[in-house]
């Protein structure tokens, strides 16, 4: 019978609830223990009152958008950025909490950079186990059957999708309809006063969520980090304001009251400058357009979890809670992700490894590379 440790880490996203939710009662369902780990890795650091047993009936309306839950959002169980797990010492003190409470497998639901923390750790397990015996922290009966290894099992949650290896990440399509309905609020104002409005959304190195929003509202032109402007090098050079504004004057001219351009946060032009909404916006100005930039922040990432994520994060769950009963020193920790539509199981390492290959493409210009590297659907 698991002890499952559950955390969640890193930047919030909606349906990581969903996820607790799932594991939790797969676990019960299955005759294993699950633990929610508060505040992320900071919860394994510290211990005490951040580990605590999970009943079916805690994560009661996790789904929902009810009149208890409406307002939260995020992940209930808290998440955090932990600086003490990035050390030796940090995973130390976290080796003791997970044995003084049996727990002997962890589903950790975050980035990049939480899965490899957990990989690291999972790495060092039975050193950090026979550090805690030789120095008396530990008895080697507390440690016995906690010693040879410990489950790790990633789901990822990250509203940018910015994973390779799988489709799709837990939250991105929620902040996808926050984006949605944001600029549709922009629109109407935006006909109103024959306006140009330049839209910052968030996604970081990824432009996923600015090139799905950008589709899904019908924007003029939208600026990503893996495919810089010009689009057409060959008429613009590296000109690529002057594209753009001949494509939203285009667009006017065929009766368009408004102008709208998408721009992602980490938004590049061809040698890698960043693309900044002022600098859009100058641009705008400079062809007569009354210009706005807004910066859409936070909102992305709060509100009600759409059903898709509500679904994927489930789903996700009933295969992590077999990835554990499943697991073997000697396989990979997997990652949990979705492929063509299925619920895929791939080693961790390896996704994380072709996630931050795509930095180093963009950083050598292999643009074609990077956006091979993103995913397959994104890619075309
Ligand atoms: P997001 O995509 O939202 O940034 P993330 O999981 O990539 O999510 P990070 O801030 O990179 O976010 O990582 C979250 C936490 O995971 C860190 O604060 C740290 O505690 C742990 N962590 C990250 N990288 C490592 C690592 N290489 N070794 C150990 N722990 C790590």
């Amino acid at each position: 019978n698991k002890k499952i440790g559950i955390l969640t880490s890193g930047g919030d996203s909606c349906g990581m609830n969903a996820a607790v939710r799932s594991i939790t009662r797969v676990s019960l369902q299955k005759g294993c223990v699950p633990f929610a780990i508060y505040e992320g890795y900071q919860g394994l650091v510290d211990g005490g009152e951040k580990i605590k047993e999970l009943r079916w009936d805690d994560v009661r309306g996790y789904t929902l958008s009810n009149i208890r839950y409406l307002a939260k959002g995020g992940t209930l169980i808290g998440t955090a950025r932990c600086k003490e797990f990035r050390t030796r010492e940090g995973r130390l003190k976290a080796c003791y909490n997970l044995i003084k409470n049996g727990i002997d497998a962890l589903v950790v639901i975050g980035g990049d950079g939480s899965l490899t923390g957990a990989d690291t750790f999972r790495a060092e397990w039975t050193g950090l186990v026979d550090e805690l015996v030789s120095t008396g922290k530990l008895t080697k009966e507390e440690s016995a059957h906690l010693r040879n290894d410990l489950a790790i099992v990633g789901l990822v949650g990250s509203i940018d999708n910015d994973m390779s290896s799988t489709d799709i990440t837990i939250g991105a399509v929620t902040s996808l309809h926050r984006i949605c309905e944001s600029v549709d609020s922009l629109t109407s104002t935006a006909q109103s006063h024959q306006r140009a409005f330049v839209v910052e959304v968030m996604g970081r190195h990824c432009g996923w969520l600015a090139l799905m929003a950008a589709i899904a509202v019908g924007a003029d032109c939208c600026f990503l980090p893996e495919r810089p402007p010009p689009f057409n090098q060959e008429k613009y050079g590296n000109n690529w304001e002057q594209e753009m504004c001949d494509i939203v004057a285009k667009n006017r001219s065929f009766g368009n009251r408004k102008s709208l351009v998408i721009v992602c946060e980490g938004a590049i032009d061809k040698d890698l400058n960043p693309i900044k909404p002022d600098q859009v916006k100058k641009a705008l100005e400079k062809i007569g357009l009354d210009t706005r930039v807004t910066t859409l922040g936070h909102v992305q990432r709060g509100g009600s979890t759409c059903a898709f994520d509500r679904y994927l994060a489930t789903v996700q769950g009933v295969e992590a809670v077999e990835a554990v009963l499943r697991s073997n020193r000697d396989v990979p920790a997997p990652m949990i992700g979705m492929f063509q539509n299925k619920i895929v199981s791939i080693p961790l390492m390896e996704a994380v490894k072709l996630t931050q290959e795509v930095a180093t493409s963009i950083a050598k210009k292999d643009f074609a590379h990077a956006m091979q590297l993103r995913d397959p659907g994104f890619t075309s």
